[in-house]
């Protein structure tokens, strides 16, 4: 009994701490994600132009691995982009990639 609950307290230890880092990582790429996305100034699409205050067009749709790419393959696994509408607004996603 008490090897079960020390066991088990091991195993709960262990899922906090990978918890813990993966939000660390996670921060961490959301972070750099916006970063790059200020330093490129936005996204410019000819359906929605996108320009900072001085008319210069932003160049983030140039690192777009999904977004606006429904015909397109998945550069990391070659399955086809897929598109749903939430609340009149598109999602793209790879539905293996991004589960
Ligand atoms: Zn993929």
């Amino acid at each position: 009994m008490k090897e079960n609950l020390e066991q088990m307290a091991k195993q709960y230890k262990a899922v906090v701490e990978q918890i813990r880092k993966e939000r660390e990582q996670l921060g961490l790429e959301i972070s750099n994600t916006l970063q790059k996305a200020l330093a490129y100034q936005g996204s410019t699409f000819n359906i929605q132009p996108f320009q900072n205050p001085e008319g210069i067009e932003g160049s983030a749709q140039n690192w777009h691995k999904v977004y606006a790419k429904e015909t397109q393959l998945c550069q990391n696994c070659k399955t086809k982009i897929s598109r749903i509408k939430q609340n009149g607004r598109s999602t793209f996603f790879c539905p293996s990639c991004q589960k």
